[in-house]
Formats: structure tokens, C-alpha cells, sequence
């Protein structure tokens, strides 16, 4: 049985299936997906959610072509940072440590001070863990944390770089500084012209359901899962209503869903793994998707993928995806139509996102209007919030993660995947469910 129906759920689901198992996926939403949803904004169908996966790693490509579905990369439109007054072209770097630091200069990124401390690296020790923003800070300066580090790391975490953990999330730097200078190894690395990222025609939101056709499985939606213990032969889970409970029996257990409804799960079974999770924080975003007339908006836009914005612009959306640009497939579903999305809400910052849909909308536009020059009236919007969305891989998550896992793997048949564990992105998820196949299926 899989409990969580997002790619984590399926993935797990369909690998027990081919594993040979009878499988039983149970998902408390409407529908299967988790944050993979699509959308319909002015007539067209994008995605709300996620909207990209890394092409350079294995798993998310992997998982496209078993099933089935053609793979499309962005066009050459180039990202952008709101920074000191002016849209800059994103300059190069390893999660915002430069590859070039002339490259850097002549972006505008930085003020002339913070250029020249970035350039001037300072060897400081390195410890197990420590957050990305101190590692950089303490190498290259606060403002390059500040202007470059925070706005991509928000992007990804919706979190704080003085607060995510390195050995989590940037990995490959937080190696790079224990051998010594990160601007000497970052400017050594191998340049590679491979597309980074990658998607369906039609969006991520079309993924989930791939997934699930011959995945081999089934599938019940609107199956909330409220408490899970363990039985003579396995596991037994409560699903549906207070007024309706029923109980599911099963082998095994997958447990997909994000760090709070796991918690709660393992509270009575696993408590260890239980409190640790539920000290895993979240941030709850939103996505604010916002449909023009393409005769109404500039036509120098196309150039630009999009752009993020640096918290200490202290501006309210955190960022934009020019869709349009960005995905030949999501332009040419409608020439007369261009369709952008605008993201909010960070770690800590929830206000921003207490205002009602329509607030959200209209800050959007304020930005908008501000930062990227688009003043025309929209002809259609919508907002997709997700609150708790996002976990937070503080100091020490690998750590913390191998407690939850060395606990769950005293209780036979049961294993846990997803966002909360081993990546927030959609191939480290893909992996984790691999893994957590892969245990429960060993054990046997
Ligand atoms: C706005 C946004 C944009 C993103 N953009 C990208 C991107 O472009 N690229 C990228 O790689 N990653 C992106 N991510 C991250 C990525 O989408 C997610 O980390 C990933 O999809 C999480 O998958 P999951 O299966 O672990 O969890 P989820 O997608 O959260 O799925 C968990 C499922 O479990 C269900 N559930 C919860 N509790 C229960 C219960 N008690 N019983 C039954 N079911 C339950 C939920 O309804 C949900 O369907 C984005 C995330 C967000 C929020």
C-alpha cells in the first residue's frame, strides 16, 4: 500500500507493482499529482505547481521516458535578477558562487564594494554543516548571499540561505570549500552546453497521469489516511471520515505524503521518526498565474525566461516565470495569448500571503509593473496556493534524516519518501521513492 498520491506516491507505487505486489494507492486530495497540478488560466492548460525538473540528474528523465512521455527543454531566454534598480541577466554560478567574476561585474549584480570583497576570497574553516548563506558570506561576502544566493535558493526552498543547510542543499560547495578556494573550483568546472532543465509538452502537471496509466496499480482519491498501526501481518491504516472509518490492510507500507501528515502517521508507532519530522519546518507559497493579451505586453520580454528577486529588494513577489519564453509549448498554445506566473510567500513570512486571491493577484501586478515593465490588465488569473509546500533542510537535515530512516527500518514492511527527505526537486523525490521501494521490497 502507498499512502500520498504526489510523484513521490506514484513512483513507489508503480515500482511495487513492477516489483509484483498487489499496490493500493491511497490520496487524501481529489487527485493524484501533489504539487505537479495543472491549471486552465484564459482557456489554456499550464502548470500551477512545479514546472520544470532537472535535466542533469538521472531520475526525473528516467521516469519520462518509461512512461512514455517526449521531453522538451526551455528555449535560450535568459534569467534575470531584479537587482539594485534593474533587471540583470542571471550571471553564471554554481548555486550563486560566480563561474566569472567579469561576468558578475558587468551584470550589475553587485554594488562596486560587494564586487570587490566577492573577489577577494577569504579561506575560512569548514565544519560538517553549517547554512549555505554563512558559508558563502564567510568565503565571498554577505552581499553576494544577498543578492545572488538568497533570490536562488528562494527559488528553490522558498527558504532563507542563512538558514538551509549546506551539506543538504549544495552539497558539491560545501566540498569545494573544504579543499579550498570556491572561486578557483567553481571557474574550473567543466562547462557543459547539456539543457539543465526539462518538461512535458503540456507541462509537469501532465506527468501524474502518465504515471499512473499501466503503472499496474490502484488508485483511490479522496482517501484521506488518519492513523496507521501495525497488525500481525503487516499494517492496517484508518481511511475516510470520522463518521465512516474504514480499515485497510496491507503488507507493507509506503508512507509519501509531506513531513506534517507523517508525523502524525508514525506518532503512535514510530514516535522517534515521528519527532523528527515534525521538527522539519515548512513554508507555504503561492503561484499566481496571469493571462495577456500578447498586443499588450512588451515584445523585448521574450527574451528573458524570467527573473527572481533578492529579498533585500523587500519587493513582494520572489519571483516571475515568463512562461511564454520560457516553453515554446505553453506559446504556442495560444499566439494571441501570453501566459506568466508570478511566485510568493518564503520561510517565516506567511503574512505575505494572508491577503485574499485577488490581493495576491494585484500585488503581483504592482511588481510586475514595477520591476519588468508589463502595465496591461490581465484577461484572466488564478492562484494555486500551497501551504506548507515547501520543507525546510535546516543545519544538520542529513543527519536528521538518517535518524527517521535508522527508525523506520525497525518496523518490517514499512519505509517513507518524498520531498521531506532526500531534495525538494522532482528526480531527488523520484529517488527517494526508488529507495524506498527498493526497502520494502528487500526486506521480504
Ligand atoms: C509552487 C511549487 C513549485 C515547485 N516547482 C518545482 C520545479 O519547478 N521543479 C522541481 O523539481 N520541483 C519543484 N517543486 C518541488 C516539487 O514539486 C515537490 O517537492 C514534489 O513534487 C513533492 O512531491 P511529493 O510526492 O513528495 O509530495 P506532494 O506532491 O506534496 O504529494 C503528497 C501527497 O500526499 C497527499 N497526502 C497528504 N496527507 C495525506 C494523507 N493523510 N492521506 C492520503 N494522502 C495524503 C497529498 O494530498 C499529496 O497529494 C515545487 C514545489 C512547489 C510547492
Amino acid at each position: 500500500m502507498v499512502v500520498g498520491g504526489g510523484i513521490a506516491g506514484l513512483v513507489a507505487a508503480r515500482g511495487l507493482a513492477a516489483a509484483g505486489r498487489d499496490v493500493l494507492l491511497l490520496e487524501g486530495s481529489p487527485q493524484v499529482g501533489g504539487k505537479l497540478r495543472s491549471a486552465e488560466v484564459a482557456g489554456l492548460t499550464v502548470d500551477v505547481g512545479a514546472e520544470a525538473m532537472l535535466a542533469r540528474r538521472p531520475e526525473g528523465l528516467a521516469l519520462a521516458e518509461e512512461v512514455g512521455a517526449e521531453v522538451v527543454h526551455p528555449t535560450s531566454a535568459a534569467s534575470a535578477v531584479w537587482s539594485r534598480g534593474a533587471l540583470r541577466t542571471m550571471p553564471r554560478s554554481l548555486m550563486g558562487v560566480p563561474l566569472d567574476l567579469d561576468q558578475l561585474a558587468a551584470s550589475g549584480v553587485l554594488s562596486p564594494e560587494g564586487l570587490l570583497r566577492a573577489r577577494h576570497e577569504v579561506d575560512t574553516p569548514v565544519g560538517d554543516d553549517v547554512s549555505v548563506g554563512e558559508l558563502v558570506a564567510g568565503r565571498l561576502g554577505d552581499e553576494l548571499v544577498d543578492r545572488l544566493v538568497e533570490p536562488l535558493l528562494g527559488g528553490v526552498y522558498a527558504g532563507h540561505a542563512r538558514a538551509i543547510s549546506a551539506a543538504a542543499a549544495v552539497p558539491q560547495l560545501l566540498a569545494m570549500a573544504r579543499r579550498g578556494s570556491l572561486l578557483e573550483q567553481v571557474a574550473g568546472l567543466p562547462l557543459s552546453t547539456a539543457p539543465v532543465f526539462a518538461s512535458l509538452p503540456g507541462g509537469m502537471g501532465r506527468l501524474p497521469g502518465l504515471v499512473v496509466d499501466g503503472g499496474g496499480f490502484e488508485v483511490r482519491t479522496a482517501a484521506t489516511v488518519r492513523a496507521l498501526r501495525r497488525t500481525p501481518g503487516g499494517w492496517a491504516v484508518t481511511v475516510g471520515p470520522t463518521t465512516h472509518p474504514e480499515t485497510v490492510e496491507a503488507g507493507s507500507v509506503v508512507l509519501a505524503t509531506p513531513s506534517v501528515p507523517a508525523a502524525r502517521l508514525l506518532a503512535d508507532e514510530v514516535p522517534d521518526a515521528a519527532g523528527e519530522l515534525a521538527a522539519i519546518d515548512t513554508a507555504s507559497v503561492a503561484v499566481v498565474t496571469l493571462a495577456f493579451r500578447t498586443r499588450d505586453v512588451p515584445g523585448g520580454l521574450l527574451d528573458r525566461s524570467g527573473f527572481l528577486v533578492p529579498p533585500v529588494e523587500q519587493r513582494t513577489i520572489k519571483a516571475s516565470t515568463f512562461s511564454f519564453a520560457k516553453w515554446a509549448w505553453v506559446r504556442e498554445l495560444d499566439p494571441d495569448v501570453v501566459v506568466l506566473r508570478t511566485s510568493l510567500g518564503r520561510h517565516g513570512e506567511e503574512t505575505t500571503l494572508q491577503a485574499a486571491d485577488d490581493g495576491l493577484v494585484r500585488v503581483s501586478l504592482t511588481d510586475l509593473a514595477a520591476m519588468a515593465g508589463i502595465t496591461a490588465r490581465p484577461v484572466d488569473t488564478h492562484v494555486q496556493r500551497w501551504g506548507g509546500g515547501l520543507p525546510q533542510y535546516a543545519v544538520g537535515h542529513l543527519d536528521r534524516v538518517a535518524r527517521i530512516r535508522a527508525a523506520v527500518a525497525t518496523r518490517p514492511g514499512l519505509a517513507v519518501c518524498g520531498a521531506a527527505y532526500d531534495g525538494v526537486g522532482i528526480p531527488a523525490v523520484i529517488g527517494s521513492a526508488r529507495r524506498a521501494v527498493a526497502s520494502v521490497t528487500r526486506a521480504e
